[in-house]
């Protein structure tokens, strides 16, 4: 199983994040290369690029299933403010010359909000800008993200990914399906091969590079977008250990983007991260349910 979760991208930049992942027991893993909330990017730092690489071959992480993920304000989809819609397309173009530096092939991407736009609107300004910065010749591939549908959020639907995907002029181009998103988005993660079955109708399995594994904390088709830990949510454990273990899907990274678990005496400064556990309990294929008081307890 390639499983790991998302990490931070601090001082030691990539080299922090797959120790971090180590921690986890993960082979895979997925980083911002800043903070996700900003677009402020430092340089690459090599030397701990090269102590990261040979963590990375002792630990059997390949770079492969290392993961970016672009920042959240990233708007291909409103145009409304040129500047900003200028500023993201110029974001990308460097984020995906950073991760060509550190090796990574996969760049996740929510494809964009519409806001004051139609969503029709919204779909050709997120096709327009990705055809400005997708190129055959890039090393490093763009994936779009299933969204949940929340306000104006493009891309919470199959039909939609697929409009883009047959616009853009160049096939280097991927998508991450997001469990969680996809329920809150209306599609019943428990008939998956069903849902497969679609995908690989509209869009091919082929292009799917990366799998968001969360629970949710909302029932299906609530457009929420907000996620839970492993088999507390509305999608259950048995479904996902199913989505996780998918034989279409064995090779393609599977990450946990699921809550850290807050401290019961001091629950608003201190959290602890959940994906040790997760992965564990999902490589085990049971489930445990006093999980999250056995993180609260391993962190004592
Ligand atoms: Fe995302
Ligand atoms: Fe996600
Ligand atoms: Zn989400």
């Amino acid at each position: 199983m390639i499983i790991g979760s998302h990490v931070r991208f601090n001082q030691e930049q990539i080299l922090g994040s797959v120790k971090e992942a180590i921690t986890y027991g993960a082979n895979a893993l997925m980083l911002y290369t800043g903070a996700p909330q900003n677009t402020i990017r430092s340089e690459i730092n090599l030397d701990y690029l090269n102590e990261a690489r040979k963590l990375m071959v002792a630990n059997d992480i390949s770079i492969d299933n290392v993961i970016c993920h672009a920042p959240y304000i990233i708007n291909l989809a409103n145009k409304e403010r040129i500047e900003s819609w200028d500023f993201s397309i110029a974001f990308l173009k460097r984020e995906i010359s950073r991760c060509e530096t550190l090796g990574i092939k996969y760049i996740v991407l929510h494809p964009g909000s519409s806001v004051k736009h139609t969503k029709e609107e919204g779909l050709n300004n997120i096709i327009e800008a990705l055809n400005l910065i997708v190129k055959d010749e890039n090393n490093c591939m763009i994936l779009l993200e299933t969204m949940a549908g929340k306000g104006s959020e493009c891309g919470s639907n199959l039909d939609e990914i697929k409009t883009i995907l047959d616009h853009i002029n160049s096939k280097n181009i991927g998508v991450c399906i997001d469990t969680c998103h996809l329920n809150d988005a209306g599609y019943d993660m428990a008939k998956f091969d069903e849902f497969l079955e679609e995908f690989d109708k509209k869009i091919s399995i082929a292009r799917i590079k990366c799998v968001h594994v969360n629970d949710s904390k909302n029932p299906l088709g609530s457009h929420k977008d907000r996620h839970e830990n492993i088999g507390f949510g509305s999608l259950g454990f048995n479904t996902i250990l199913n989505i996780v273990n998918n034989e279409k899907l064995k090779d393609v990274p599977k990450i946990l983007e699921t809550p850290y678990v807050c401290d019961i005496d001091k629950p608003k400064e201190l959290s602890y991260p959940p994906y040790k556990e997760e992965i564990a309990m999902l490589k085990s294929g049971i489930f445990n349910e006093h999980l999250l008081d056995d993180i609260r307890a391993n962190h004592k």
